[in-house]
């Protein structure tokens, strides 16, 4: 690993050397995947299945014992992956959901399941998967770091609204967050080629664009939920498809990536490239620039995630270079697409501008996915509740949720008032 990375890691308060020590340790790794039913769980999962088998078929035992999964309500998914896998303890937080745990399994029911799964089997050295939608993934994700688990994390809100208290226990607890998000998974590989952080000039993040790229505003304004949710090069969860096609999802990217590496709003940058191809570039000041490219599978980055500081034979499509004729890049349009302004400011406004931003915009794709909302009103009002609320300081889980609090109640309002 190069010095670089070991400055990003540094800035991100991260210790690689606690993860190769923990991976290199006797047995499986023990593995908890928080959002296990959802899009980065289930691919997770499989995973940790294509892993496996490499293991059995050279003769090796399983890499990793999954050890317990959280889910909000999807009973059936959640009892066929803990048979398959034979975990030892499920969350759900949907308290009314009919799932009965396999004797010897443990069960924790509610609003906040996951939270208590995470304190009554995270150990050090464990990994955690943090692939829960939203900013319900803060606790649990914050009770793991606390825990000394390693974190591979997807759930990018946790870092949006909570970054300043998540990269500090990190720090604290001397855990690495290891980037599940492709965009700043390709970062962390890129700076690996580099010495130290100010040989970085900017982080170019690329973003596909979304089903409106090519779309004038005023179609955009009579898009359909599904025009929204028919993402042209990935399929996801529904609420990060729909922050791709507002761009809000390379906001909240963009936030992402300055509490993990470190770096002002200033060399921060997103370009629109459309294939989906590049996941992200690091500009270095000499002039090179290194990019990380792959198929658009988000499996890449969990089993680097999973894997890391190794990478072993992969399970998705290879890169075909006889079909792929070109790579296109393109300026953000910031006025189809005002969402990265709005991270830039949140950035440089800091305090709990990024939980204002991550609340209101949870509440108003909701609002948009039910038909509460025409599309672009789902940024005007991000950004009317950033202008609207007061900044206040984070220095604790408590502050994040006031902020998270007031900022949601403010939208729902400000959503029933435009109906
Ligand atoms: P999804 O909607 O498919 O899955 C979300 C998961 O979280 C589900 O398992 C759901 O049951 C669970 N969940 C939600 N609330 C919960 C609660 N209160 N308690 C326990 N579990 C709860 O979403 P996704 O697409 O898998 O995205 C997950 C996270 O990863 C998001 O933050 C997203 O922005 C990020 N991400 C996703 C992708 C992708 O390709 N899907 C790529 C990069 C980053
Ligand atoms: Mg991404």
């Amino acid at each position: 690993m190069s010095d670089a990375s070991k400055s990003a890691s540094a800035a991100a308060g991260t210790t690689p050397a606690a993860v190769a020590t923990a991976a290199a340790g006797d047995g499986p790794r023990r593995l908890i995947v928080l959002g296990s039913t959802g899009s980065i769980g289930t691919n997770t999962l499989d995973v940790v299945r294509h892993l496996q088998r490499l293991a059995r078929d050279g003769g090796q035992s399983s890499p990793f014992e999954v050890v317990g999964i959280a889910g909000h309500s999807n009973a059936t998914l959640l009892s066929e992956q803990a048979r398959e896998f034979g975990v030892r303890h499920i969350a759900i937080a949907d308290a009314d959901a009919a799932i009965a745990a396999p004797s010897g399994v443990t069960l924790h029911r509610g609003p906040d399941a996951a939270l208590a799964m995470v304190s009554a089997c995270v150990r050090r050295g464990d990994i955690v998967m943090g692939a829960m939608v939203g900013a319900a993934g803060i606790p649990a994700t914050l009770a793991a770091i606390e825990r000394g688990a390693t974190i591979a994390l997807a759930n990018k809100e946790t870092l949006v609204a909570a970054g300043a208290i998540v990269m500090e226990a990190a720090r604290r607890h001397g855990v690495e967050l290891l980037p599940v998000d492709s965009e700043h998974n390709a970062i962390a590989q890129c700076l690996r080629s580099g010495r130290t952080l100010d040989e970085v000039r900017r982080l170019v993040i690329t973003a596909s664009g979304g089903p409106f790229r090519t779309w004038s505003a005023e179609r955009v304004r009579s898009a359909t939920v599904a025009d929204a949710l028919n993402h042209p090069t990935w399929s996801m969860g529904p609420k990060v498809t729909i922050d791709s096609a507002s761009m809000m999802n390379k906001a909240l990217e963009v936030i992402e990536a300055h509490w993990l590496f470190g770096l002002p709003s200033s060399r921060i940058a997103a370009i629109v490239h459309p294939q989906s191809i590049v996941h992200s570039m690091v500009e270095f000041i000499d002039g090179s620039v290194i990019a990380q490219l792959s198929p658009p599978d988000m499996r890449t980055p969990i089993q680097y995630a999973l894997t890391w500081p190794d990478r072993v034979e992969g399970c998705s499509r290879r890169t075909d270079w006889r079909t792929l004729a070109r790579l296109d890049f393109e300026e953000v349009d910031h006025a189809r697409f005002p969402a990265i302004r709005l991270a830039w400011r949140a950035i440089d406004e800091g305090e709990s501008a990024g939980a204002i931003l991550n609340a209101a915009n949870e509440v108003a794709v909701a609002a948009f996915l039910r038909g509460g909302l025409a599309f672009p009103q789902i940024t005007d009002i991000v950004a009317e509740a950033l202008d609207a609320l007061p900044r206040r300081p984070i220095r604790t889980l408590g502050d994040v949720l006031v902020a998270d609090g007031e900022a949601r109640a403010w939208t729902e309002d400000r959503v029933a008032a435009r109906v």
